[in-house]
């Protein structure tokens, strides 16, 4: 359409829809460069609309009792797929992801454990927030009409799907997000943002393809179908969420040296060939994290838990599912 055959007063409008289009792709494109100057690695923005079940699967999955007992899932599902539920004023989801992984192997040694790489080093939850509270202060320095919340596992929010939907990467068969770029080593984060930006286009299609990796190398078959995972039978799970007193007897013989959490699934997958190292330091592990000394957690005082995993992920289980983890381990080893 040329300037002249638009009427005066719908060239008024048009010019000023250009110019809001205009704003909102340059807001857009300034808060992925300064995500990416703060030291994400990837970013995706999408409306706000709710997620359906399709895509999360959530009320199938909780009608199976694949989520044990983290009772807190089945707590308003709807919350889990709505934005709005929980930032009313909410219209777009800001999602990024933060490569977490370090140069560093687990040792075999008997008389340690395995500790699950996100792990090692400082808590991810501490180092998103900081970043992400840097990000909502740029968008608020640039827009002062701008209000969020930031999410980190801080809330219902089904942050996979999220990232899969903002076009980061895919849900992979063994349920965590896989990136072209830095596999499946990646912590996500949201911001739920009163404001209109520009969304993404473009979704990452499904690369597993034929590949049933991660399905055939998981010692208790907790995959139990591509994209279907059993908490119950969940090293991860099992090692850090179950709060039950005793360790499941049917897992011991399957821990394979993991004392916290495991990431055998994620250690065969095909994509994590892609791995490279995080230039985020404080991933970098801490002495003892990598594979951890049974001995030592079995003799520690919650004194010195506390002080030993201050800012740690590992603090989760607290003192006392540790140390259940660590004499299951060495039963583990005795049979
Ligand atoms: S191991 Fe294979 S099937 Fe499993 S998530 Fe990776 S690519 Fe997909």
């Amino acid at each position: 359409m040329t300037g002249s055959k638009i009427p005066g007063d719908d060239r008024f409008f048009y010019l000023c829809a250009l110019w809001q289009n205009l704003a909102v792709a340059s807001l857009s494109e300034k808060i992925k460069q300064k995500a990416f100057a703060i030291g994400f690695h990837k970013i995706g923005i999408v409306r706000a609309v709710p997620l359906k079940e399709e895509e999360t699967h959530l009320r199938a999955w909780l009608a199976e009792n694949y989520h044990g007992e983290m009772r807190w899932i089945e707590r308003e599902p709807e919350k889990r797929a709505d934005p709005n539920l929980l930032f009313p004023a909410a219209k777009s989801v800001i999602v990024v992801a933060l490569n977490y992984f370090t140069a560093h192997d687990h040792e075999e040694n008997a008389a340690q454990g395995k500790v699950s790489r996100y792990a090692w080093g400082d808590d991810y939850h501490d180092v998103l927030k900081e970043k992400l509270r840097e990000l909502l202060a740029f968008i608020k320095s640039e827009n002062e009409t701008a209000e969020g919340k930031i999410y980190v596992d801080t809330a219902p929010v089904m942050d996979k799907v999220w990232a899969a939907r903002a076009g980061l990467g895919w849900i992979g068969k063994h349920s965590n997000l896989i990136t072209k770029e830095y596999g499946s080593w990646v912590f996500l984060g949201e911001i739920l943002l009163n404001l209109e930006l520009e969304y993404e286009t473009e979704i990452v299609p499904d690369h597993c393809g034929t590949c049933t990796a991660c399905l055939d190398a998981c010692p208790t078959g907790a995959i139990v179908e591509p994209f279907v995972v059993d908490s119950r039978k969940c090293l991860s799970y099992v090692t850090i969420e179950l709060r039950a007193p005793d360790f499941p007897e049917n897992i011991v013989k399957d821990l394979n040296g993991w004392l916290y959490g495991c990431d055998i699934c994620q250690d065969v997958c095909p994509w994590n060939r892609f791995e490279k190292p995080t230039e985020e330091k404080r991933f970098e592990p801490r002495a003892g994290n990598v594979t951890a000394d049974l001995d030592e957690i079995l003799s520690l005082s919650p004194e010195k838990y506390a002080e030993k995993f201050r800012r740690s992920a590992m603090k989760r289980t607290k003192l006392a599912g540790l140390q259940r983890n660590a004499r299951a381990l060495k039963k583990s080893r005795q049979k």
